[in-house]
């Protein structure tokens, strides 16, 4: 399935934006010879989105074709031999040589952990895999981390605390089967669209279905509510406890579940008693009667489908806001069966993937465990090195703080912008400013990251890879190229071989056991049949499916061994869990405040997230006028008592102020936020914010945002910032 035979065709592939995974049918077309993308439509064969494309992937082809898009693509390597010098046009030999000399000259002088990997839910599995490979095998250390740490690191150690395994256990037909569906700290509506309508579709075929929505903001997805509950920051598990509370108070459980498939739950029926209704609907801001029919909703319902993402993730408490709601569909039986259980929504197309291939600084390949002494040596033996290291890796924010002290040389990054996404910004320009050595890989020019590089390694992007990305609800679709590769672009995958197997002959303590080369792949099916090789036996078993199956019979979810015919639609129908015991837990942890509070100094709660029409930083979604037409220019959102108070009007500028940095924006008064709270989006960067001062303004939200973090997951607190807002005086 290469470009050349998809001339004048229609190419399936997959959507690279959102954790929905939307199949979609790409058409081209000659125009003076040269191949171009006609037309993306949605897939109706699919079953992630039965033919429905949101206003991003109906717009991707657009992407392809802009003049500006072919100016902010990264099109041939470039490097620079001093941070002072501009970076000039490299071949990629040159470019490959000094990557592999600077990494090997770095980890034979001060040893493997002085140098880390930064990568990104936007690539594919099997480029994942040979990163991951590259680290924890070749190098000896197991510092590479990725984007997906600001998103889903949560939700991973929520599933594999209470159930045993980083499996969400539903799926999408989920939505059509469920009598309650209960979104908590998800604006589906603008983060996962295509899902989003289909709930739409579900309740207009079926109006006795209640939609319960949980959020700070009144968003677009609070107006489909049949009941909203505002909570206040931070408050989720106070709600939850108080649930569980009613819940038990009014005999909702099913006790018999309870003993039969769960363990822990005296533990936590000792800790509930102390979220008694009128304490949990002040803390939250709720009234009594909005909690009780949450709660009896909830429980009472014959299924009860829970969606949620980073309104529980982004959380100092992000972990135990997971295992909280996980509790109250164990302690329902609300899972396990059709239209029912805790569904935690990926942000990124392949954040999925990438927790399949152990992509994270404290995961091993196949959902092994670096801690586990037997894991480590089962991945060693496989690979052929000495050994994998114990010691986890640095995450995200430590990895920048690493950078930034010295203790770390070098960072490869791979797709992905951490200059602009990562918060606290001002420690992560610190961060790269410091670096010996900063190697990105990207397939833009044009993002906040790239004046950092010292080596720019220009990768392939939708549209040129191929591969394969696994969607929120477990399924692996393939990703197909349609076009040649811009330039001189290659995949990530092939970028990173290359350059392994340069490292690999300079290294001065070689950690590989045999003589050939770890890298010997030549396609992307190669890395995905060995990365396949390595889930045999795990709960993540797809030792049945191939590239054939999935380019023959379409998309399939995981588990699919040997033998299998399709994949596992739901997990744990049968009560049985991948825990020691085979019972799942019931989590007890109090709830507790945000990381900041807000203060007479800072007495505004901002809190971060999406818009409807962008994606991330800008780079693809920002080269299209017509996705500006919902939001065209950044601003912060303020209640209307709050502008009153500090004499502001729409589009005014004001300074906002946190204790890490000071951004200028223009107010809009909106109903979507309550007083002393406000609200950001999270995609505008420098080329949008700044310009009115200084350097500390040119940082975007980000600037503003802390870089507290879960204690487990160390996923960073970007939904709560303490900040203070005054009218800007600007010349
Ligand atoms: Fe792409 Fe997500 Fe929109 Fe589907 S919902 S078309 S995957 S951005």
């Amino acid at each position: 399935m290469h470009a050349a035979t998809a001339i004048n065709s229609q190419v399936k592939t997959t959507c690279c934006y959102c954790g929905v995974g939307c199949g979609m049918l790409v058409e081209t077309e000659q125009v003076s010879g040269k191949l171009r993308i006609k037309s993306v439509t949605g897939d109706p064969a699919h079953p992630a989105n039965l033919g429905r494309l949101c206003s991003k992937g109906a717009t991707l082809h657009l992407t392809a074709q802009t003049h500006v898009y072919e100016q902010t693509r990264a099109k041939h390597p470039e490097w620079r031999h001093s941070k002072d010098a501009a970076r000039t046009r490299a071949n990629w030999d040159q470019a490959n040589e000094l990557v592999a000399s600077r990494f090997a000259d770095i980890i034979n002088e001060h040893g493997p952990n002085s140098v880390a990997f930064y990568v990104s839910g936007q690539i594919l599995t099997e480029d994942y895999y040979v990163f991951n490979k590259l680290a924890k095998g070749l190098l000896g250390t197991n510092n590479i981390d990725t984007n997906s740490r600001l998103c889903m690191s949560s939700a991973v150690a929520g599933y594999k605390r209470s159930l045993g395994a980083d499996a969400p256990p539903c799926n999408y037909e989920d939505i059509d089967r469920a009598s309650v569906i209960f979104i908590t700290g998800s604006n589906a509506a603008y983060a996962h669209p295509v899902l989003f309508r289909r709930i739409e579709a579900a309740k207009e075929k079926n109006p006795a279905l209640k939609i319960i929505v949980v959020d700070p903001r009144r968003t677009d997805t609070a107006q489909a509510a049949d009941l909203f509950l505002q909570i206040l920051p931070g408050t989720d598990i106070a709600l939850y406890h108080g649930m569980l509370h009613l819940m038990l108070w009014e005999g909702w459980l099913d006790q018999t579940y309870i003993d039969a498939h769960t363990e822990g739950f005296s533990d936590l029926k000792a800790l509930v008693k102390n979220y008694p209704p009128k304490t949990v609907a002040q803390l939250c801001g709720i009234s009594e009667s909005e909690l009780f029919e949450a709660a009896r909703l909830f429980a009472t319902s014959t299924a009860t489908l829970s969606l949620y993402c980073q309104g529980l993730n982004q959380s100092t408490s992000g972990t135990a806001k997971n295992s909280a709601l996980i509790n109250l569909h164990l302690a329902t039986r609300q899972i396990g069966k059709a239209g029912a259980g805790p569904f935690s929504l990926t942000g990124q197309p392949n954040a999925m993937g990438g927790r399949e291939v152990g992509g994270l600084a404290n995961q091993l390949a196949a959902h092994r465990d670096l801690g586990n002494p037997a894991h480590r040596r089962e991945v060693a033996d496989f690979w052929g090195v000495t050994d994998v290291a114990e010691a986890p890796g640095l995450t995200a924010i430590p990895m920048f703080e690493a950078l930034r002290s010295g203790r770390l040389k070098a960072i490869w990054i791979v797709c992905t912008n951490p200059a602009q996404s990562l918060p606290d910004q001002t420690l992560v320009h610190q961060a790269l400013e410091a670096a010996e050595f900063v190697v990105l890989q990207e397939a833009y020019t044009n993002t906040a990251t790239a004046p950092y590089a010292d080596v720019l390694l220009p990768a392939t992007t939708w549209a040129e890879k191929e591969g394969t990305v696994t969607n929120s609800e477990r399924r692996i679709s393939r990703v197909n190229p349609v076009i040649a590769p811009l330039g001189e672009s290659k995949n990530d995958w092939q970028i990173c071989l290359d350059i392994a197997r340069l490292i690999e002959k300079k290294l001065e303590r070689p950690r590989r056991l045999k003589d050939s080369s770890l890298f010997n792949f030549t396609t992307a099916e190669e890395i995905w049949l060995e990365h396949r090789a390595l889930t045999k036996g795990r709960d993540l078993d797809i030792s049945g499916l191939s590239y054939e199956i999935l380019d023959t019979q379409g998309p399939a979810q995981w588990p699919y061994p040997e033998g299998a015919t399709e994949g596992q639609a739901r997990l744990y129908e049968d009560g049985i869990f991948p825990t020691a015991t085979g019972r799942a837990k019931f989590l007890t942890e109090d709830y507790r405040s945000t990381a900041e509070a807000t203060s007479a100094r800072y007495p505004i709660a901002l809190t971060t997230g999406r818009l409807r029409d962008q994606w991330h930083g800008m780079s693809r979604t920002g080269t299209i006028a017509r996705l500006f037409a919902h939001a065209p220019k950044p601003a912060i959102d303020l209640s209307a008592a709050d502008a009153q108070r500090l004499d502001l009007h729409n589009d005014e500028l004001v300074y906002v102020t946190s204790a890490r940095g000071v951004q200028v924006l223009p107010v809009s008064i909106t109903t979507s936020v309550r007083p002393s709270q406000a609200f950001v989006a999270m995609h505008w960067g420098s080329e949008y914010v700044a310009g009115h001062a200084g350097k500390s303004m040119s940082l975007g939200v980000n600037g503003l945002t802390s870089s507290a973090r879960d204690p487990i997951s160390e996923q960073p607190e970007l939904k709560f910032s303490a900040v203070k807002v005054t009218k800007a005086n600007l010349p």
